[in-house]
């Protein structure tokens, strides 16, 4: 049996555009190493609760994300249909001042918050002419690393494997898209054993 990572828009604002570039990215790493995979965008855009916004930080809560995801797709949740909520948008967990995203892997629900992965945010000298590709390159690299958790994957030691953990968008930069030989592996595993 196929399994299925279904990817949710959950803003239209700087995401909606560049989403079959991702999906491409997603599929192109996965397929090379499993072949039960297949990798779909929801095709309308899930607007957030703004009751899972706090507005004195201005940022959304994760968990309470998490929460509203695992609540709308409850129907799709059978074990094979790992569900990623991707938007435009800023989110914090206790103690933490921002995440990229976060997975909750016995839900099979996760999401990747972008907003800080837009390179128009940093110096832009840097990134001038090549905004498009590192903004699609960061958001697909989050959603990989987000997917590796929900298949029971842990933080990897391996600095260029796509499942290291990234406290700024430098060392989201630094990693490659790719999991190391020994993610892929477990990955692999994870999809066969479904
Ligand atoms: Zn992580
Ligand atoms: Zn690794």
């Amino acid at each position: 049996m196929k399994n299925k990572v279904l990817i949710v828009p959950l803003t239209r604002c700087f995401v909606f555009d560049f989403i079959e570039d991702w999906r491409r990215n997603i599929y192109g790493v996965l397929s090379s190493i499993t072949p039960y995979i297949d990798v779909e965008v929801w095709p309308e855009i899930l607007k957030l609760p703004m009751s899972c916004f706090d507005w004195s930080r201005k940022q959304y809560v994760g968990p309470c994300i998490l929460d509203y995801l695992a609540n709308i797709f409850r129907d799709l949740r059978d074990g094979s249909v790992f569900v990623i909520g991707v938007g435009y948008i800023d989110a914090y967990d206790e103690g933490l001042n921002f995440v990229f995203g976060e997975a909750s892997p016995s839900r099979g629900i996760a999401f990747v918050s972008t907003q800080r992965l837009d390179p128009a945010l940093y110096s832009t000298s840097k990134y001038a002419g090549k905004r498009y590709d590192l903004y699609v390159e960061r958001v697909s690299k989050e959603i990989l690393h987000e997917l590796g958790h929900l298949l029971g994957l842990r933080h990897c030691s391996n600095p260029k494997c796509v499942m290291s953990f990234s406290n700024s968008v430098f060392e989201v930069d630094s990693k490659t898209m790719y999991y190391c030989e020994r993610c892929s592996t477990k990955i692999a595993e994870a999809f066969s054993l479904m």
